[in-house]
């Protein structure tokens, strides 16, 4: 199993400084930013700065330190963002990943969604 990553994605163009993004905060191995064409109130996305197209590759590949990194790099944007279910009313973390997840952007991101009642998890296909 192997992953081709591709460098011209548009978050690897972030990543390069190349396109703008709204920062939400920004670690040794991980940035996270708002969604263009945000879906709820709070619609933050994370990424390792690493070249991963998914979360099975991150998972897989990635180092102890990345993901470490990561994980809470995720914890604290929900705590910042007021949304933890034990002081705030909650919200949903997704990971698109290939085709039939329809993934967009093939570099590893969790789409952190808040703000507003979500709605059950899937919508018919
Ligand atoms: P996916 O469908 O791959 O899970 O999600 C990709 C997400 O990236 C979408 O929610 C889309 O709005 C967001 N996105 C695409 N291009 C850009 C961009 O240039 N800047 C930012 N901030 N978000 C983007």
């Amino acid at each position: 199993m192997t992953y081709a990553y591709d460098d011209q994605n548009i978050f690897a163009k972030i990543l390069a400084g190349d396109i703008p993004n709204k920062t939400v905060s920004e670690t040794e191995h991980t940035l996270a930013f708002h969604d263009i064409n945000p879906q709820a109130p709070h619609h933050v996305l994370v990424i390792p700065k690493g070249p991963y197209v998914t979360g099975d590759h991150f998972a897989r590949d990635a180092s102890d330190a990345e993901i470490i990194d990561f994980w809470r790099t995720y914890g604290a944007i929900c705590a910042d963002l007021g949304v933890t279910p034990d002081t705030g009313e909650g919200y949903r973390i997704i990971s698109n990943a290939g085709r039939d997840g329809v993934q967009d952007v093939p570099h590893f991101h969790l789409h952190i969604l808040a703000g507003r009642p979500l709605g059950r998890m899937l919508n018919p296909a």
